[in-house]
């Protein structure tokens, strides 16, 4: 993996060999290690209820935190809100632990200006078409560029506008306390709920690490397998797929589809039974009075885009 295809894209900065060693650590390899550990404990012991409920609701509150915060509202602006709504959901995708919100924001829109050609930075079809070479990809895709990339995504290039906002820049700051806040929440919880320190310690391990490990991978198979298996109903210039289990998963994120065909739309699951609660969640958001502004899906934009697919959707994928 150490020849990863990276072309002179503009809006990239160098990183530092020590930098990707850090991200090596902790995307790569902690969360690998977290996922074995609950393997292992799961098998030994099982999971208590206490732990994971406190994992259940960690999970929900950073995969929304991801997909209407980071996603939908801060990188395509797909709804407006009040500060501290907008606030909130971006707290919320820090507790996820995939960065500082301009930093997920730059590599995301420059990954939607170069989708799945040269200056994506991590399409799961680097390595070329072979079965080998997609193996490599998917891996690239999945985890692997957070180590292989000799290049990020420069945030004063594609995150102007967060850059400009006070708001934004104090969260970003403060990113290391919410990534403390991330695994001290949970193992608080249950050391309150238990009355114990053995309560904290098994939240910590199952509501904290284990959770930001499920989380990445399952976020990451967006960017690699809604990029590679699935349907494509909607014509679009990249290889982004609908994948339901993973659209279940990431709470509508697997609908990558219709996302890539419309990116400003605030709904990804648009088809009967593509089922979308984060679209559900900026629904109630809008009618409390939270949301405003919010882009639907247009029925007359939406018809014309299936209707331009073709009768074979991968020989537009080529
Ligand atoms: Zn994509
Ligand atoms: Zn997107």
């Amino acid at each position: 993996m150490s020849d990863t295809p990276e072309p002179d894209v503009r809006g990239t900065l160098p990183v530092s060999h020590a930098r990707r060693h850090a991200y090596l650590l902790v995307l790569v390899v902690l969360p690998l290690l977290a996922l074995g550990a609950a393997v292992c404990a799961a098998w030994g012991r099982g999971v208590g209820p206490r732990d994971l409920m406190i994992f259940l609701v960690m999970y929900t509150v950073s995969i929304f935190g991801i997909s209407v915060g980071y996603h939908r509202l801060l990188t395509h602006r797909s709804f407006k809100c009040a500060r501290p709504v907008r606030a909130a959901l971006a707290v919320a995708g820090g507790l996820a632990l995939q960065g500082p919100v301009t930093l997920w924001v730059a590599e995301h829109r420059r990954h939607h200006k170069y989708s799945d050609g040269p200056g994506d930075p991590h399409s799961p079809w680097a390595y070329g078409e072979s079965g080998l070479g997609l193996l490599r990809g998917l891996l690239h895709a999945q985890a692997g560029w957070f180590y292989t990339a000799r290049r990020r995504s420069s945030r004063a290039h594609w995150a102007p506008d967060l850059l400009a906002d006070p708001g934004i820049r104090r969260l970003d700051a403060a990113y290391p306390l919410v990534a403390a806040a991330s695994f001290l929440l949970p193992a608080a919880l249950g050391g309150v709920l238990s009355q114990s320190w053995a309560g904290f310690w098994s939240a910590l391990f199952w509501g904290g690490l284990v959770r930001y490990a499920v989380v990445h991978h399952v976020t990451w198979s967006v960017n690699s397998l809604a990029h590679s298996f699935g349907d494509r109903p909607f014509t679009t210039r990249d290889r982004s797929t609908d994948l339901r289990w993973v659209a279940l998963l990431t709470f509508g994120e697997g609908w990558h589809n219709w996302h890539h065909a419309e990116p400003t739309c605030a709904r990804h699951g648009v088809l009967k039974g593509h089922h979308d609660p984060s679209a559900v969640l900026i629904r109630a958001l809008e009618r409390l009075g939270w949301a405003r502004d919010v882009r639907w899906p247009d029925p007359a934009r939406l018809a014309a885009r299936l209707a331009d697919t073709p009768a074979d959707p991968s020989a537009k994928a080529a």
